[in-house]
């Protein structure tokens, strides 16, 4: 693994984001709209309820499928045959520690679906005492930080191991220690801040702008959303998003239709697609990619050739840090997939039990070491 150069890092358009927000903070309150059940040729046009389709198999379908015994051998034959493509990283473990020789290994989890599994209410997905004490027992070895679409706040209450480092909002709300200091486009854009014990950090908020903006759009979706039975809108301070796992197929148009409306009146806010999810996010030249590359400088590896970051997640959102680490060859990704599917990670594990296992023998790999 060698590093392509660090001219890269924090490239992009930050300094429009500024102007973007005051454009559309202008804009008059949305007024509180009722879905519309026959209103459906938007969403249909704009493809919300194909990709919304898609976003993930029914989990009914899957039972039923995986207790078929002729379905499940097709399921492993197909499986084996990605996993040729995306190997696991238990059986490619070997090949990923010699990769780390000499090396620091920096630890980047995204948090649902990897480090617990995808459960119908998000308010339900904690993690287990052996999965918390695993993910405490790497931090003891490597530089560990989970990146995660929820709240900084919300994230950091569920992993409860203060020894990490956190970053919320999928990287848009990221704490880190104040002895690097990292410039964006030139500009140190920290905020100093003190965290729960009273210790001096810095934040880093690249969408701090659209704070209140993302706040109204989220109560007029819980205001819109709230006679869909299940629909479930969260807020995660600097994007917000609407959960339909537990709405009835049928009801996905009025789901599609309420985010579709709202994000025709701001235009500063764009849509993906996650797993059962529809992520309300800020028009902003940020992702989980760019994240990974600020933490990194921020916990002082500016220096890539003496690191080796390791990305683990399991969504679309996780992608973008999978691609960074793929592009000149910085590092590894790893896919958390039960199912087949096209990706920029390099290695695969199947789910969250498989993620517990390559964690700890990271740590049992790292202790032979001292040996
Ligand atoms: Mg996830």
């Amino acid at each position: 693994m060698h590093c392509s150069g660090g001219d890269e890092k924090f490239s992009g358009s930050l300094h429009l984001m500024g102007r973007c927000a005051h454009n559309c903070t202008d804009k008059k309150t949305l007024k509180r709209k009722k879905p519309i059940p026959g209103k459906v040729d938007d969403v249909r046009a704009s493809g919300y309820l194909d990709a919304m389709k898609s976003s993930s198999p029914p989990r009914n379908k899957l039972i039923k499928d995986f207790s078929n015994e002729v379905a499940s051998s097709e399921n492993d034959a197909t499986y084996n045959s990605w996993l040729m493509k995306y190997p696991s990283a238990l059986t490619a473990f070997e090949k990923i520690t010699n990769y780390a020789k000499g090396k620091q290994i920096a630890l980047f989890l995204d948090y649902d679906g990897t480090l617990t599994p995808i459960v119908d209410d998000p308010d339900s997905a904690f993690i287990s005492p052996s999965m918390q004490a695993t993910v405490r027992s790497v931090a003891k070895y490597f530089p560990t930080a989970v990146i995660s679409g929820r709240s900084r706040s919300k994230v950091y209450e569920l992993v409860g191991v203060p020894e990490l480092y956190y970053a919320g909002s999928h990287g848009m709300d990221i704490m880190v220690p104040v002895k690097h200091s990292v410039s964006v486009d030139g500009h140190i854009s920290y905020v100093r801040s003190t965290d729960q014990w009273g210790k001096e950090v810095n934040l880093f908020q690249p969408a701090s702008e659209f704070l209140s903006m993302i706040d109204e759009v989220f109560r007029t979706l819980v205001e819109m959303t709230k006679e869909i039975n299940g629909a479930k809108v969260e807020n995660h301070k600097f994007c917000t998003s609407v959960h339909y796992r537990l709405v009835d197929e049928k009801d996905w148009t009025m789901v599609a239709q309420c985010v579709h409306d709202v994000l025709k009146d701001y235009p500063c806010l764009r849509l993906k697609h996650g797993r059962k999810v529809l992520d309300i996010r800020p028009v902003i030249d940020w992702d989980k990619g760019k994240a990974v590359k600020f933490l990194l400088e921020s916990l002082g590896f500016s220096n890539c050739n003496g690191v080796l970051p390791i990305f683990i997640g399991d969504d679309t959102t996780d992608e973008d840090a999978f691609k960074v680490l793929r592009e000149g060859n910085r590092g590894c990704g790893i896919l958390v997939s039960s199912l087949p599917k096209e990706s920029n990670a390099l290695y695969s594990l199947r789910d969250p039990s498989e993620v517990m296992g390559f964690l700890n023998s990271l740590v049992r790999w790292k202790k032979s070491l001292a040996v």
